[in-house]
């Protein structure tokens, strides 16, 4: 399976990428770099450059383009000599990067809230040796917008003064969330929301979902591929988004709406601890394994160890907040979906429904009130989604959201 599998619906990046991949290929067999490429004369705009900035709507598969990208950068398919397309997915080069254990691919995520400057600097320090394989050097940033601003800065260092063989690909929401100078140093590709049959398509083709199953989760998915693939093969994720669709028909009262509310923030919660146990114990073991400690033998803890575990926990704990965060977001934007579907239904609007499983709740609710109502209830998740954002506490944030959901 070649690496471009996963992307749905992008074919103009896999294009753009894939040429990339050809001109970066030709760049190394002719022993130049990509900055020198980037400066031919004559002809066309190089194709391959040294920074890249992938930005779309969550879940479109940025992530997943810049890796296949780092993999088509480093295929050793037999086949290129032939004309292949790079990324074959079969040979060691691809292989390593899919398993993100290439030695010159360096995946750098943003695990807490925020990049710091230290990592950063490391990065960039890094970017500037001469890759081991003597193809490409690529630093992959799967959450670009979350660099703190010295961070930044820091990582413009690197993206301003190239180094030959060095590629830097960055992933965010929207080119607004990323510093005016790193993106115009980047050549910047917009993923589009892909469209539910194609997501469907896939599920069946690499997932082996049945085609009821398959149809119904692209369409909840509402364009994420990622959230659309869980909902069909996680029993999990299709129970919690069916507890969240229940929302509307039980915020009759102010009791109903409080307990609603309860409920969608100790789910979040436990989402989140249930991550925590599978991994914090994992990470704190490893790191005091790496500092030589041996378990059970009772002596003094070995010099610096302390300082790095408790650095640890506290990236740990920001961990935790996010995983809350956006396991609410998730359930947000199923009530967003939801109500959504409602006020179609209420206008009459033709074409498919995120819900289409929901059809006698949607037109349930559509039936009981004016679509004046419904938009009011709309502003009213996404007010919460603001509210979150701006890290007000979740329980108050929710429980205003669950009142203003109620009916009248
Ligand atoms: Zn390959």
């Amino acid at each position: 399976m070649a690496v471009w599998d996963d992307l749905v619906g992008q074919e103009r990046v896999v294009e753009q990428l894939t040429a990339a991949a050809r001109a970066a290929r030709a760049t190394v067999l002719a022993g130049r770099g990509a900055a020198s490429s980037a400066i031919e004369p004559g002809g066309n705009a190089s194709l391959m450059t040294h920074a890249w900035l992938l930005t779309g709507p969550p879940g479109a598969g940025q992530v997943t383009a810049a890796r296949a990208f780092a993999a088509a950068l480093q295929c050793t398919s037999p086949d290129l000599e032939l004309g292949g397309t790079p990324g074959c997915g079969f040979c060691d080069g691809c292989h390593t990067v899919m398993a993100e254990s290439h030695a010159d691919v360096k995946f750098v995520r943003s695990d807490g809230l925020s990049i710091g400057v230290g990592d950063m600097r490391s990065l960039v320090l890094r970017a500037s040796s001469y890759p081991t394989g003597g193809r490409w050097s690529v630093i992959l940033i799967d959450a670009a917008h979350r660099l703190t601003e010295s961070a930044a800065n820091a990582l413009l260092k690197g993206v301003e003064e190239p180094s030959p063989r060095t590629v830097w690909l960055l992933c965010a929401p929207s080119v607004q969330d990323t510093l005016p100078t790193i993106r115009s140093r980047c050549r910047h590709l917009v993923l589009r929301t892909p469209s539910a049959d194609a997501v469907a398509d896939m599920l069946v083709r690499r997932d082996g979902v049945e085609p009821g199953v398959a149809r119904i989760a692209a369409l909840a998915g509402q364009g994420d591929v990622e959230r659309a693939r869980r909902l069909a093969v996680d029993e999990q994720a299709r129970a919690r988004r069916l507890e969240v669709l229940r929302i509307p028909l039980v915020v009759a009262d102010v009791g109903g709406c409080l307990a609603a509310a309860q409920q969608l923030v100790d789910t979040a919660k436990t989402d989140a601890e249930a991550l925590a146990e599978t991994r914090d114990a994992k990470e704190t073991g490893d790191l005091k394994a790496a500092y030589g400690a041996a378990e059970g033998l009772g002596g003094k803890a070995p010099r610096g160890m302390a300082g790095a575990v408790k650095e640890l926990e506290k990236r740990q704990k920001s961990r935790a907040t996010r995983t809350r965060r956006e396991s609410l977001g998730v359930a947000l934007l199923d009530l967003l979906g939801f109500y959504r579907d409602v006020l179609a239904i209420q206008l009459g609007a033709p074409g498919s429904l995120a819900n289409e499983d929901q059809r006698t709740a949607l037109g349930k609710v559509a039936a009981g009130g004016p679509p004046e109502g419904t938009l009011r209830r709309i502003e009213a998740v996404l007010a919460c989604r603001r509210a979150l954002d701006r890290n007000v506490d979740p329980l108050l944030a929710v429980e205003a959201m669950t009142l203003a959901l109620r009916a009248g």
